[in-house]
């Protein structure tokens, strides 16, 4: 294993730090009550360059390979998590489906504006009887001639109410499913029939917007097809490997989190005086933070070891599935021990922690929830 962290990735990641220290960090408070993203901050993130780290420069993107990816999901994932999330489905599971299957005429049309941050991609897949069996997905698309007309209703998708353009899934076959039955799109914002529902109130991840997207009699030509006519009926394969790049990042991020909140945590205790002495002299205190920074310490070595893995062209399902799965159930118990130090005042919205509190507990959820990352791992151990 080769860790050596290229130079233009250690400057880039000591540029995005600066960022979140000088720009994100003395906002995070108007970010949560405003529940919005400034205009000038996104335009800072389209600079510097994170809504296209993995589309190739020939598209216009970083073409960052997955080790440098995951640094910067982690320097990123120090910020309020709706920074994240603003570029993560341009970056990720957005985008991938047609930066992996998308024809040459798809990719020349739609990677540069993605890469570039001028347009928002959402991907939309889950439905009300759709979350964990993704395959049980009801929304069709009818082919008639040279389109399909698409029917159903989607939920929770991040950036769908900014979103200039949509990755759909819908079933092409209702026979066959996942099985060679469910096709990818690609829906353009003001395509009659297309409109965006409910927005969710959520527990956490203020700034962000996750909503309905509704289908009626919506029609999109043959050649919104993720990878042409060769593709019909791949969709499911194609979501599949787009969520499989996710739980990395994902746990890069989550690393990210956890270290800021062992960061606040540790200084809290240094501040804090009971008992004549500041909090971090009481070796029970002392022990939560050896035990945050251990499990951070391996969370870490997860990520990098994976992302070296997959950028050495070996197949990581497992080690992605085991690495979110570890990484976010580390993030959640990592906040709620820094919540702890902080006392009464952890429970309080004028410190950080309380938010991070909140916005951890989504993780353990989406892009496939704990549970569903068992089976993947214990799928391929019993291949
Ligand atoms: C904030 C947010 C943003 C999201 N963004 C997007 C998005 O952009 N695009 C998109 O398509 N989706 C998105 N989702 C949806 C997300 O991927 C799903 O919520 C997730 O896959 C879980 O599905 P579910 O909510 O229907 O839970 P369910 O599938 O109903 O699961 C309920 C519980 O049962 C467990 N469970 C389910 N099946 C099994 C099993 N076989 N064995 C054991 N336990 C099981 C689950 O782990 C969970 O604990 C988002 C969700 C949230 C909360």
């Amino acid at each position: 294993m080769d860790f050596t962290i290229p130079e233009e990735i250690r400057m880039m990641c000591e540029t995005i730090k600066r960022f979140v220290e000088e720009d994100i960090d003395p906002i995070w408070q108007k970010i949560e009550e405003d529940d919005e993203v400034p205009e000038y901050i996104v335009q800072k993130m389209r600079e510097l360059g994170i809504f296209g780290m993995c589309v190739p420069e020939a598209y216009g993107g970083l073409g960052l390979d997955t080790l440098g990816e995951c640094l910067i999901y982690e320097t990123i994932g120090r910020a309020n998590t709706s920074i994240r999330t603003r570029f993560s489905t341009n970056n990720g599971i957005g985008s991938l489906g047609i930066l992996y299957h998308g024809t040459e005429a798809q990719k020349k049309k739609y990677l540069p504006d993605i890469a570039s941050g001028k347009k928002t991609i959402a991907f939309a897949l889950t439905e009300p009887g759709a979350g964990s069996d993704a395959s049980a997905i009801k929304t069709v698309a009818e082919r008639k001639g040279d389109h399909f007309v698409i029917n159903g209703s989607k939920m929770f998708i991040t950036n769908g109410a900014i979103a200039d353009l949509v990755t759909v899934m819908a079933l092409t076959d209702p026979q066959k499913r996942a099985r060679g039955g469910i096709t990818a799109f690609i829906v353009e914002k003001g395509t009659r029939g297309f409109s965006v529902g409910k927005h969710e109130k959520k527990m956490g991840l203020r700034g962000s917007t996750t909503t309905e997207l509704n289908f009626e009699d919506c029609e999109v030509p043959v050649e919104n097809v993720i990878g042409g006519e060769a593709r019909i009926g791949q969709g499911f394969k194609t979501a599949m490997r787009v969520l499989d790049k996710g739980r990395l990042t994902l746990a890069a991020a989550s690393v990210g989190m956890a270290q800021k909140a062992l960061e606040l945590a540790t200084q809290y205790s240094k501040d804090r005086v009971q008992f004549g002495q500041p909090i971090c002299q009481f070796q029970l205190i002392q022990g939560m933070l050896a035990q945050m920074a251990t499990e951070i310490f391996a969370g870490r070595q997860m990520v990098y070891r994976t992302a070296w893995e997959k950028d050495q062209g070996k197949d990581v399902t497992m080690e992605a599935a085991m690495s979110k799965l570890y990484c976010t159930e580390m993030l959640g118990r990592v906040v709620d021990t820094a919540l702890q130090i902080h006392g009464g005042m952890g429970y309080m919205k004028e410190f950080a922690i309380e938010r991070m509190y909140r916005d951890a507990r989504v993780v353990r959820i989406y892009e496939g929830s704990s549970e569903i990352q068992k089976i993947v791992i214990a799928r391929e151990l019993l291949k």
